[in-house]
């Protein structure tokens, strides 16, 4: 199943070096989730060819320029293409009357509808489908702001057709698939074990917008297959890093480390810089698994391991 994460904008506070505002698409099983919507959004989304009228969700991490100015000139866009598939925008307190007040003053209404759902603290529930579920995580930045952690569920266990009776009911064929052992009408158990493959184990990408480090572990963190950071500065602007509630690319490796990540991603890096590959450096004396944000590339989150099966037994039951 598909889980990848494409940049669309890398850069922090203003354009520099060809790199843009802020803005990712997670794309699970085909069904896109647009993360912040910098000014250059829309203009990334063709670059890149993406067909983004298919995004049905838009999560807004913070209301500072560079993460959400994009998102208006998305939904005018949306209206003059004629879309009529619901918009879910998901983002914190004032975003909303923000959109009301331009589509009031520009005497706009939109053909299609358009849901806000605010978001108020970590850890709250945003989406959920069959594959996936989206939650918040608190950020410690100068205005409230969130990160969003991408979870898949566990997944089906696969039937191995080619050792599979031909005599079990669709129940049980069922509950093979959900992990249990079934008993057939001579009374044999046969184990789900024996008869199919177990999925891969849920994937969780976690996206932590701008933040100041912190030590602290955050438990729905832990064990993420990519985590993406914000890495605003290099390490000889630490300082600065802290009293701006921005991240060092050095606190970004530690981040990844401290949660025992298997891969990290770093981005929005200042417009001061024109080589970003120091941020690179930087990042891996503390976690070798990082790749930077490049904008056009796509970012696979990749799977661990096969979960666990229980031990094989074989019993017969007699009746
Ligand atoms: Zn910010």
């Amino acid at each position: 199943m598909t889980f990848e994460v494409k940049i669309l904008g890398s850069n922090s506070a203003s354009f520099a070096f060809s790199r843009h505002h802020t803005s990712q698409l997670v794309n699970s099983n085909q069904n896109l989730f647009l993360v912040d919507c910098g000014e250059a959004t829309q203009i990334q989304l063709l670059r890149y060819q993406v067909r983004y009228s298919r995004i049905n969700h838009i999560f807004i991490s913070h209301l500072h320029g560079d993460h959400y100015l994009g998102l208006i000139g998305l939904i005018f866009t949306y209206q003059l293409q004629g879309r009529t598939d619901e918009l879910h925008i998901y983002g914190p307190k004032g975003l909303d009357e923000i959109i009301t007040t331009q589509l009031k003053y520009s005497d706009s209404r939109l053909n299609y509808s358009l849901q806000y759902h605010e978001i108020s603290n970590g850890n709250q529930l945003l989406f959920e489908n069959e594959d996936l579920k989206i939650t918040t995580l608190t950020m410690d930045h100068r205005i409230p702001c969130f990160g969003f952690v991408f979870e898949e569920k566990l997944r089906k266990y696969k039937l191995n057709r080619d050792i599979l009776p031909q005599h079990f009911t669709k129940e049980q064929l069922m509950d093979l698939k959900d992990g249990k052992d079934v008993i057939d009408s001579d009374g044999k158990i046969w184990l789900y074990s024996d008869l199919t493959t177990p999925p891969n184990a849920p994937r969780k990408y976690v996206y932590c917008s701008d933040t100041r480090f912190s030590n602290s572990i955050i438990e729905n963190v832990i064990g993420a297959n990519l985590i993406y950071h914000e890495a605003t500065f290099l390490n000889e602007m630490q300082a600065r890093a802290e009293t701006t509630f921005h991240s060092t690319a050095q606190e970004a490796g530690r981040f990844a480390s401290i949660h025992n990540a298997k891969q990290l991603l770093i981005g929005h890096f200042s417009s001061r810089y024109f080589d970003t590959q120091p941020f690179l450096v930087e990042a891996k004396l503390e976690f070798e698994n990082t790749v930077l944000a490049v904008e056009g590339h796509t970012i696979e989150v990749l799977p661990i391991q096969p979960i666990k099966v229980k031990e094989k037994h074989v019993e017969v039951i007699n009746r």
